[in-house]
């Protein structure tokens, strides 16, 4: 079903004693928040962490990435069955850094995207375009290629159970956000990828925009028609913020 949803992602931050003053002034500033499915991306080591403070809460956590393997010999990796005994219920595949850093490739996040979902654990589906493909006009083409690789392997069926987020990667992390019309245009674009084959799929999709979102620009992008909320780095480590930023996609009858 669609939803209106907002996730942070720490990537690569946090301490024992800063993650539990941020999720515990997120538990007090979500307090009375409806209408709106909030939760963070943790690094893997504070998992345990986030389950403890938690569970039992309306907000989720999961992972920002996880292996397609099950088990064996893959030093460093963490499966999704580790991931399910931490209580997540989600996790980010093919974030751009993973993409660009560690050279996930389209197939291998089709991959991890199937494994997540057959441990129950929800796929976040992180697309984009970098700024050299937006110049070349090719955004709705690399936005495509990366959500077909997807629906290929795991199927049309299995999109109604994931999350999808467009993240331009010359947004995330540099302060200059897509616009609310160029996130809109693409969230449609994705949207109309699938009305063709399930109008109803299509309809249910929820589709997050990531990249410097902000307390300052998030309702704007956010009253879009097609925009369901974000994905949200640098401001998901400041209380405020991303309080700010989950009240912003409550819907506008909440
Ligand atoms: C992200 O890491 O997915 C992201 C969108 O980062 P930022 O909000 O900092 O641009």
């Amino acid at each position: 079903m669609r939803v209106q949803m907002v996730l942070g992602n720490w990537k690569m931050h946090g301490s024992l004693v800063g993650n539990k003053t941020l999720l515990d002034g997120v538990l007090a500033g979500l307090a009375g928040v409806d209408g709106v499915t909030c939760g963070v991306c943790v690094p893997s080591p504070y998992l345990f962490q986030a389950q403890f403070i938690l569970q039992g809460s309306p907000v989720l956590w999961g992972a920002q990435n996880v292996s397609q393997y099950e088990k064996g010999a893959y030093t460093g990796e963490v499966s999704v069955s580790m991931l399910r005994d931490l209580g997540c219920s989600l996790t980010l595949v093919g974030h751009s850094e993973r993409r660009a850093i560690y050279g996930e490739s389209d197939a291998t996040v089709a991959e991890k995207f199937v494994a997540a979902q057959q441990a129950g654990i929800k796929p976040v589906l992180c697309v984009g375009e970098t700024l050299d493909e937006r110049e070349k006009n090719i955004t709705n083409d690399v936005v495509k290629r990366q959500i077909m690789a997807v629906v290929e392997k795991a199927g049309l069926d299995a999109m109604t159970n994931c999350v999808l987020a467009y993240e331009p990667v010359w947004a995330i992390g540099t302060g200059k956000t897509a616009s609310p019309q160029q996130a809109q245009d693409v969230h449609a674009f994705i949207r109309a990828l699938f009305a063709d084959k399930d109008a109803e799929l299509a309809q249910n999709l929820t589709i997050l925009y990531g990249g410097s979102v902000k307390a300052s620009n998030a309702a704007e992008l956010f009253s879009m028609p097609d925009i369901d909320g974000g994905l949200i780095g640098g401001a998901s480590l400041d209380t405020t913020e991303f309080v700010s930023i989950c009240k912003a996609a409550q819907p506008k009858a909440a």
